[in-house]
């Protein structure tokens, strides 16, 4: 039951490189799935194709049974959440105004927005009655990435998309996020595609994990933990 299929896919930028040869690969419902592997070798090219950041320059990619291409870039992208390593909350609206900014983009009501944005506080971690009023500025590091990840799971988006998501947080603060949103994505059956550079994350986030070289996989982990103890 996969929700997320690459089909031969190919990405050429125009200057001539070729981050992404000829791959295949599908991302089950349900599952976090890690690609990995050290920088430059096209983990970033492949999540953006997913929500079309990046235009594929052959192949298919199909997420919930919808082949990308034929979708409005605009709907593909409010239909999944996409979590990055330097969040990009908006400097000037509070945390709250920042997780209900997608619900509100999408058409639901302030009342139903706001009563959201509070749920997915307390989700990560965040008492919205201390932190709902706040501007990121006003948060530590690990903080905003928590901010970041209610926001993106705000509309409860089948797909996530993540790429470097705890990067930039300290290492002890890094290993209580992982372990939380683990606990959240399980919670809420979210599919998610985690690229990171961090073989540790990988092994430890992944269901799978998608090992990258230059251009594409070279290895699948289908029982990550068992490679730990190899
Ligand atoms: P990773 O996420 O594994 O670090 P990327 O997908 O970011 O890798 O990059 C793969 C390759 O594509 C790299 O050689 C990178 O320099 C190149 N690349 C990425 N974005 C662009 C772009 N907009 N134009 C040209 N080359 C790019
Ligand atoms: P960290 O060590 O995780 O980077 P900080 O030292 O940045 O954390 O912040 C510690 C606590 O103080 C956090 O709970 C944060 O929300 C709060 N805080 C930081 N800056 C401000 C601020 N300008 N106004 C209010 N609270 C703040």
């Amino acid at each position: 039951d996969d929700a997320i299929v690459f089909e031969h896919v190919r990405k050429e930028y125009a200057d001539g490189t070729v981050a992404v040869g000829d791959l295949s690969l599908a991302v089950r419902r349900h599952e976090i799935l890690a690609l990995v592997g050290p920088s430059g070798c096209g983990k970033s090219t492949t999540l953006r194709m997913t929500n079309r950041l990046v235009e594929p320059t052959s192949g298919r990619i199909v997420v919930e049974g919808t082949d990308v291409t034929r979708e409005d870039r605009v709907r593909l992208r409010r239909s999944m959440g996409y979590v990055i390593q330097s969040v990009g909350l908006f400097p000037h609206r509070t945390v709250a105004q920042n997780v209900a900014t997608v619900p509100g983009l999408v058409g639901w009501d302030r009342r139903r927005a706001r009563a959201r944005a509070s749920e997915l506080l307390e989700l990560v971690g965040l008492d919205p009655d201390r932190y709902g009023k706040r501007y990121p500025h006003e948060l530590s590091g690990g903080e905003q990435q928590r901010v970041g990840v209610a926001r993106a799971l705000a509309t409860d988006p089948p797909v996530l998309l993540m790429d470097e998501p705890f990067g930039a947080v300290d290492p002890a603060g890094r290993r209580r996020l992982q372990e939380e949103f683990h606990r959240i994505q399980r919670e809420l059956g979210t599919t998610v595609m985690l690229v990171t550079h961090d073989i540790d994350e990988a092994v430890r986030l992944g269901d799978r994990v998608a090992v990258f070289s230059r251009g594409g996989v070279v290895e699948q982990l289908d029982d990550p933990v068992a490679v730990l103890s190899r």
